[in-house]
């Protein structure tokens, strides 16, 4: 039995009728099973880290407009389980917190009653396409977009400006735990349904929010890559800087492969004498530049291109490496140059254990896991963190 009335039908939580427990047991087991084969018996197992909020966790939702069945009311919320088309709101959604909950509901409420159209994926006519929520979990800080096609929103004598302006005084009156601190409007007439930032206006407030990790603090835009769960995400983090410490000398080149906006860099520039990142999204290293300078941070250097290419054009070689790829994994040309550093250590975090299996494959030639340590990012979801130590087999030489 589940505790959510929209499990079942809404597509987000797969295991939302399984107790918690069993969810890390099954998830720690999977990842067991699927890299097992290139662990021995001195490597050290740390098991599985629940997430330290298991409702209410994640910092950032995106909601679609649509309807539930044809020609129903307007919906905001989750795709249907299996369903490109129909759309479930999810005002009950127990992964996010209430203020979550409160604007899903009374912007779905106000748009119906303004009989606002929503973006039909089959015939591309429509207004409302997606809203974006984000909330720093440790600020309060709220971020709301409202994504829209570039068409008028109705066919009556409704204004765009003056219902864009009431939506924006609706959202300013709510009574919310977190504080809104900027609303925006994107406009995006792609057909795809992914979110496409063609063009934002700020409709109040700023185009950012702050959120605080392990102390540091974070400037993140609305299409920024930041951890969705930002308490597991101090979770990784420190695991992955307990792993880094273990035999750092303070004069290393740490270089920070996939870099996002810097978290990881920031968090280990502390104990480094410089780090490297590389990120091929350029406004997230835009972004990490700037959040290292607010954190007085002045050894970190961010490099906006792929990691194949820029591992070719950095002059200072690394004493130590720490790869957070996308859910693909690592490119299997660039983990060659990754090995051929020679490095002591590496410490993988994979956002999905298949392809950290498919990159141990190769990384095996040269290094061992020694470490391993499974993080739940997502509960309820069938994703799961893996941080891993690898030592080179042929050890403490120098480079
Ligand atoms: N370490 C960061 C981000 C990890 S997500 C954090 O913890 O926040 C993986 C990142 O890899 C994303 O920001 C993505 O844009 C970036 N990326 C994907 N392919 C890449 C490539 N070929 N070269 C460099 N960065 C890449």
């Amino acid at each position: 039995m589940s505790d959510c009335k929209h499990f079942g039908m809404c597509g987000g939580c797969a295991y939302r009728h399984i107790p918690y427990e069993k969810q890390l047991e099954n998830k720690e087991n999977e990842v067991k099973e699927l890299i097992g084969e290139y662990i021995d018996e001195n490597c050290v197992w740390e098991g599985i880290l629940p997430s330290p909020q298991i409702e209410g966790y994640r910092n950032k939702m995106e909601f679609s407009f649509g309807d539930s069945k044809k020609d129903g009311p307007l919906e905001l919320g989750m795709h249907k389980k299996g369903s490109f088309y129909d759309i479930v709101t999810v005002d009950e959604c127990k992964i996010v917190d209430e203020d979550y909950r409160v604007i899903i509901k009374e912007t779905v409420a106000y748009f119906r009653g303004k009989e606002t159209s929503y973006y039909h994926k089959k015939s591309h006519e429509g207004y409302l396409r997606h809203l974006l929520v984000r909330k720093g979990k440790r600020t309060g800080e709220i971020l709301v977009d409202l994504v829209t096609s570039s068409q008028k929103p109705c066919d009556t004598i409704c204004c765009e400006q003056g219902l864009l302006e009431d939506y924006v005084n609706l959202l300013l009156s709510l009574k919310l735990d977190g504080k809104i601190v900027g609303i925006l409007n994107t406009i995006n007439d792609s057909m795809s349904d992914a979110i496409k930032n063609e063009k934002t206006d700020v409709l109040y407030g700023r185009d950012h929010f702050f959120e605080e990790l392990l102390g540091l603090k974070f400037k993140v835009s609305a299409f920024s890559f930041f951890q969705t769960n930002s308490l597991s995400a101090e979770v990784i983090y420190n695991k992955a800087r307990e792993y880094v410490n273990k035999d750092l000398k303070n004069n290393s080149v740490i270089y920070d492969l996939y870099s996002g906006t810097g978290t990881i860099s920031q968090l280990i520039a502390p104990v480094a004498k410089k780090v490297i990142g590389v990120e091929i999204v350029e406004e997230a290293v835009i972004a990490a530049r700037e959040n290292a300078s607010l954190n007085g941070l002045t050894n970190c250097e961010f490099i906006a291109d792929d990691v194949l290419k820029a591992l070719d054009n950095i002059n200072e070689k690394p004493d130590y490496i720490i790869l957070d790829p996308p859910r693909d994994g690592v490119n299997p040309k660039a983990l060659r140059k990754i090995m051929d550093y020679g490095v002591n250590n590496i410490v993988y975090i994979s956002c999905k254990p298949q392809s950290l299996a498919r990159d141990l494959q190769m990384l095996s030639w040269y290094y061992k896991p020694v470490k391993v340590c499974v993080i739940d990012q997502f509960p309820f979801t069938k994703n799961v963190e893996t941080v891993c130590l690898l030592s080179n087999r042929k050890s403490r030489q120098s480079h």
